[in-house]
């Protein structure tokens, strides 16, 4: 069997063979490692494709999909020799219905993209990742992204209507649909939603959009002390006002966006909170001056209002460039950033924040703490140093804290960012914590029924 002429039968110049074709398909923007693939296939449709998988089954050759490969826990890394099927070339919007607010788009499509074009029509698709400019329909729908909006509009599960799949077996199959509601058996759409290419390709995504907020503004807060933030925002969630987005920073998050954009901060600050409050015209200063006055009672260094556009978009942008300028602010140059993510609700997060503040300290290790706090999600961006042996441990022992602290208050290991090959073994911690080791068999089980020789994306979620 020559695997590659065989799937040149089927693709022809879509299938990559040459080693440098192939080296960038092993990583992604984690800092895992994988086997460089047999090939890349590239298919142009849902038929191509379904021949390339219903190959790859009969032949038993491992299977890894991959979307914009902005991963950021090795999901869309592969393991074992296979090959890795791109959707690049699913990079059409099919359709757009306003009256029923919907719009159907291939999985290749980039959310920048995508919104760029709803943008026309007055609507936006709400999920939001910091990774909006490379990640796609369907890496985002098989991670359950989130992202800044998530404070108001939840994340990709609360967006999604229903779906193609290409199968493991090469079976095209449709789920859910264009309307709201449907009980018409199991909710295949649903399962499909963070399974991480582990048991299906989507080829296409039916999505719900809403129109765009007629007005914005933003109200800065500075903070010495960490659970302040955590405290102001339950105060602001308390007296009903749900900000569209509310991001939390540090110190050393905020330093690193005045190095590289220069955007300030007072003096004392240590930690700072962003709130967006969108609503009507007339009555948006009446609700953000209602915020501002509750924000207040948290004794904040400074607060500061604004409805400048020029002045928002750049703040906005500087927020979702974090990770990269938070690199500003290593010790060395061989040191990177392990994203940790967790999740707790929203009302646990100042005890939360102060066990995590103890833990770093505990670790001995460099961190740099922000997250969309709006719902709960905390992002520990620790400093890793892979040459440092023992540094790399402690690193790894406060990761494992992290998790549990979060489990702890009611929350998960994995707030947005998925499981892939980092989170396996805080996943087992956090059913085994939960008294549930059974939801991973289930887990295991559903995998298996729906891919029974275990060829697509082996190696993640669990082993
Ligand atoms: C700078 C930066 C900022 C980020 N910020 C955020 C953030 O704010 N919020 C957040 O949630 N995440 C964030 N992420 C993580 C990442 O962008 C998300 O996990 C995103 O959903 C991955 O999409 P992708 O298209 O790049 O998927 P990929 O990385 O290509 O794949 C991710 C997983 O989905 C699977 N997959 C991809 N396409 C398909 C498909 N069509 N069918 C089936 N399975 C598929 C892959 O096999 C893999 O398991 C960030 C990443 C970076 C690098």
């Amino acid at each position: 069997m020559d695997i590659t002429s065989d799937l040149k039968k089927i693709s022809g110049e879509n299938i990559l063979t040459s080693q440098e074709e192939l080296i960038p398909y092993m990583r992604d923007a984690s800092p895992f490692h994988g086997e460089q693939p047999l090939a890349v296939a590239i298919p142009e449709n849902v038929m191509e494709l379904s021949h390339i998988v219903k190959y790859c089954y009969d032949h038993d050759i491992l299977m890894v999909s991959r979307g914009g490969g902005s991963s950021l826990t090795g999901s869309s890394v592969p393991l074992g020799k296979g090959i890795v099927i791109s959707l690049a070339k699913f990079d059409k919007i099919l359709e757009t219905k306003i009256e029923d607010r919907y719009v159907v788009a291939e999985s290749g499509v980039r959310l920048d993209t995508l919104n760029e074009h709803l943008s026309n029509f007055d609507h936006f698709y709400p999920p939001d990742p910091a990774s909006s400019r490379i990640c796609t329909v369907g890496g985002t729908i098989s991670t359950n992204s989130g992202g800044l909006r998530g404070a108001m509009y939840g994340v990709t599960k609360d967006w999604v209507l229903g779906m193609e799949v290409v199968l493991p077996s090469g079976e095209i199959v449709q789920f859910g649909g264009k309307t709201l509601k449907r009980s018409a058996g199991y909710d295949f759409t649903s399962l499909m939603i963070g399974s991480e290419g582990t048991i299906g390709i989507i080829t296409k995504a039916i999505l719900k959009i809403w129109p765009k907020p007629e007005k914005t503004g933003r109200i800065l807060s500075y903070y010495e002390k960490i659970e302040s933030g955590g405290k102001a925002l339950a105060g602001l969630k308390a007296k009903g006002i749900n900000p569209l987005i509310a991001e939390f920073m540090d110190r050393i998050s905020l330093e690193s966006m005045r190095v590289a954009k220069g955007i300030g901060y007072p003096e004392r600050t240590n930690y700072m909170l962003m709130i967006d409050i969108a609503s009507t015209a007339e009555s948006l200063e009446r609700q953000m001056n209602d915020a501002a006055e509750i924000l207040k009672e948290f004794n904040p260094i400074s607060l500061k209002l604004t409805t400048d556009k020029r002045e928002m978009n750049e703040m906005y942008e500087a927020r979702k460039g974090l990770y990269s300028t938070l690199l500003s602010q290593r010790k060395s140059a061989s040191e990177y950033l392990i994203l940790g993510d967790v999740v707790v609700p929203a009302s646990e997060l100042p005890a939360a924040l102060n066990e995590i503040e103890r833990a770093i300290k505990k670790h001995g290790i460099f961190v740099s703490i922000f997250g969309h706090i709006g719902d709960g999600n905390i992002h520990a961006n620790i400093f890793s140093d892979p040459a440092d042996v023992e540094k790399m441990r402690r690193v790894d022992n406060f990761q494992m804290e992290l998790g549990r602290i979060a489990v702890s208050h009611g929350g998960s290991v994995s707030a947005e960012h998925g499981v892939g090959i980092e989170k396996k073994e805080l996943l087992k911690e956090e059913f085994t914590m939960r008294n549930s080791p059974g939801t991973l068999s289930l887990m295991k089980a559903v995998k298996l029924a729906i891919d029974p020789k275990n060829l697509m994306n082996r190696g993640k979620i669990f082993d």
